[in-house]
């Protein structure tokens, strides 16, 4: 695929496993939370992993899912403060710094588009400090409906003034780029190193990058090529 920059107006971001390192939330809810919770309910660590990951799957693609008065109702734990004791794996995927001060040099609208609950939020960028970069952060939360909803992508125009044919979305999510697709979203990039601790696999629908630095052109050139 060739990206000619002069094609494209706005960017829209996704934040876990996008612009920073999902091992974070990986480690959060299948380590951190079911040992805290085994604790808590005097259980095994086997049977708190067998009964919450049940839990978690029950949610997913929902807004619950990112909800974290949710999941502190319903497991009786406090999940913010549970984030806060390991808010040291929160990070910063490399080239993201690069990528967002080249858009910001070409004029591009840039645009953080989460799922991820409000306190979530709050936490990651007070840790990271990569909210100024951005013309501003849209949770789902506050459109109503998870990025998984195929209506989602036409709601989010109630709140960035965007043209889905000059708009780049990039995902560590193919669920989330199947909606946005479907919407007419013309630039999808999907982004396979998602975790510092996996490794990355090519997607077998959408163009695939591991890290940002693929899409950030040579000096003197708009277009990069991405194989
Ligand atoms: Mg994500």
């Amino acid at each position: 695929m060739i990206i000619n920059w002069n094609d494209i107006d706005t960017v829209l971001l996704d934040m876990d496993g996008t612009i920073l390192d999902r091992h974070f939330d990986d480690h959060f809810w299948l380590e951190h939370v079911p040992q805290r919770w085994s604790q808590r309910n005097h259980t095994t660590i086997e049977y708190a992993k067998e009964h919450l990951y049940s839990l978690f799957r029950s949610q997913e693609n929902t807004l619950n899912w990112t909800d974290l008065d949710y999941w502190s109702d319903r497991l009786k734990l406090d999940i913010p403060v549970l984030k806060r004791e390991i808010e040291h794996l929160i990070a910063v995927h490399p080239y993201v710094i690069e990528f967002l001060l080249f858009l910001k040099h070409s004029g591009k609208a840039v645009w953080l588009v989460t799922n991820a609950h409000s306190k979530t939020l709050d936490l990651k960028m007070k840790n990271t400090r990569i909210g100024p970069y951005f013309d501003g952060t849209i949770s789902a939360h506050q459109v109503g409906l998870p990025k998984e909803d195929v209506r989602f992508w036409g709601k989010l125009q109630d709140y960035i003034n965007y043209d889905p044919e000059r708009t780049m979305l990039g995902e560590d999510s193919e669920a989330n780029l199947t909606t946005a697709q479907s919407f007419s979203i013309r630039f999808l990039i999907y982004i396979s190193r998602y975790s510092s601790k996996i490794e990355p696999r090519q997607s077998e629908h959408f163009t695939t990058i591991d890290y940002f630095n693929q899409l950030i052109p040579e000096k003197g050139s708009s277009c990069v090529t991405i194989l």
